[in-house]
């Protein structure tokens, strides 16, 4: 009898497979390749029959040249970090789309010159925020306060409050990113209490700006209090606010979160923020505030290292201009539709509950808030199984149960959701 092994196929001859030639053309050589060699070494340990080689290639092929895979966000948690944040609206990836090949984003069409970079996205957002007399972008919120401390700190304090010394998340801290400016950091205050002659007693000749950061990850309760931006305006410094969340406007839902337009209004001089929190864009850094200050960010020799894509600056406009984002339209999801929705899901699945839930905003800000929400309340063991789909559904476990939270699934994913539930109890 020959040995099975033998009977494996040949490289060569798998590439030649029509199938596996055509996937090259998507995927890359290498990477079809690696695929057919998995296949081999399973026919070669005996999982599989050689004759099925090609075929298990095939089944193997991923759906695209890169590794990450689209995911159905049904945590209920509407800017979730690592779930990349914000989704785009279909205009913003209709406009990175675009933007993808050669374009015109630092060239004018009509002289055949240079223009200036990424001038669409930059008069959205003046537009949206007519109180910014500049306005500027980075690669994210902490490359805008990065860039303002090399700026406006240089060898200066900063000075700003003990109860706002920040953790944005996987270690990194508000603080040790400014003083890895080599600014130094002047805390005032306590961390439940500051006041305005705390940061009055610590501003002098070496300070470079006073800053006030959101606490957008937690909150303080009890006897607490903080200076708000039109008090610390009355100081005679620079006034930086960062905002975290980057709400251009308030927010009829979130009366806590602060927005650029009203900080400004209060007296900062520049106020910073993400693009990928509840403005729903992509990841970006954004810089609004006096003519004369966004100039000197702009010219910093840092600012070259910190600048965004094509591809952010396309789907930031498109997030400012076009229609809701998804982090837009999941806050504004009205708990009775989200009812409707789920019980139609549990309607169509053995075993199924449509139950009442609570969302939260998220890594986006406001932690106090709670989002009355609905969803499908299945088996525990279904997070895992549901996670291993395609596309995969992550849902979150809580008291036992597998919750899939609605307020964060687009409608028009529902159908993907009951799919792939199906699947996971058949
Ligand atoms: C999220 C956050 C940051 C960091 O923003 P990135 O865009 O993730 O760099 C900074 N400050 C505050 C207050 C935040 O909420």
């Amino acid at each position: 009898m020959t040995d099975p092994r033998r009977r494996v196929p040949r490289t060569d001859a798998l590439l030649a497979d029509p199938r596996l030639a055509e996937a090259q053309q998507l995927l890359g050589r290498a990477l079809v390749k690696y695929v057919i060699t998995q296949a081999q070494q399973r026919a070669r340990a005996g999982e599989i029959e050689p004759e099925q080689v090609a075929e298990h290639a095939v089944a193997s092929l991923p759906a695209g040249a890169a590794s990450l895979r689209p995911v159905i966000n049904a945590t209920g948690v509407v800017v979730h970090t690592n779930l990349g944040r914000a989704p785009l609206s279909q205009a913003a990836v209709d406009a990175v789309v675009t933007a993808s090949g050669a374009t015109d984003v630092e060239f004018d069409l009509a002289t055949g010159h240079r223009a200036r970079r990424g001038r669409g996205a930059l008069a959205a957002l003046a537009a949206a925020v007519p109180g910014a007399g500049g306005v500027h972008v980075v690669n994210n919120n902490a490359a805008a306060l990065l860039l303002t401390a090399l700026t406006l700190a240089p060898s200066k304090e900063i000075v700003l409050s003990r109860g706002e010394l920040v953790e944005i998340g996987d270690g990194f801290r508000i603080p040790e990113l400014l003083a890895s400016t080599g600014a130094r950091l002047r805390e005032v205050g306590t961390t439940n209490r500051a006041h305005l002659r705390d940061y009055a007693d610590a501003i002098g000749p070496d300070t470079g700006f006073v800053l006030k950061v959101h606490p957008s990850n937690f909150c303080v309760t009890g006897f607490t209090s903080a200076v708000s931006v039109a008090e610390l305006a009355q100081l005679d410094t620079p006034l930086v606010v960062d905002i975290g969340s980057g709400l251009l406007e308030p927010h009829p839902m979130l009366p806590d979160e602060p927005d650029a337009t009203t900080a400004l209004r209060d007296g900062a001089n520049l106020v910073t923020a993400s693009g990928d929190k509840l403005l729903g864009g992509p990841q970006a850094g954004l810089l609004f505030g006096d003519a004369g200050l966004i100039e000197r960010l702009r010219r910093h020799p840092a600012a070259r290292a910190l600048r965004v894509d094509k591809l952010t600056l396309a789907a930031l406009e498109a997030t400012v201009v076009g229609p809701p984002p998804p982090v837009a339209q999941a806050l504004a999801a009205d708990v009775t539709r989200l009812r409707v929705r789920a019980e139609r899901l549990a309607a169509q699945l053995p075993g199924g509950h449509a139950v009442d839930c609570v969302a939260a905003v998220g890594g986006g800000g406001a932690p106090g808030v709670q989002l009355p929400s609905a969803g499908l309340s299945l088996p525990e063991s279904y997070a895992a199984k549901l996670r291993a789909g395609s596309p995969p559904v992550v849902g979150r476990v809580e008291s036992g149960r597998c919750l899939l939270d609605l307020r964060t699934v687009a409608p028009e994913d529902d159908d993907l959701v009951l799919a792939a539930v199906l699947a996971c109890s058949s």
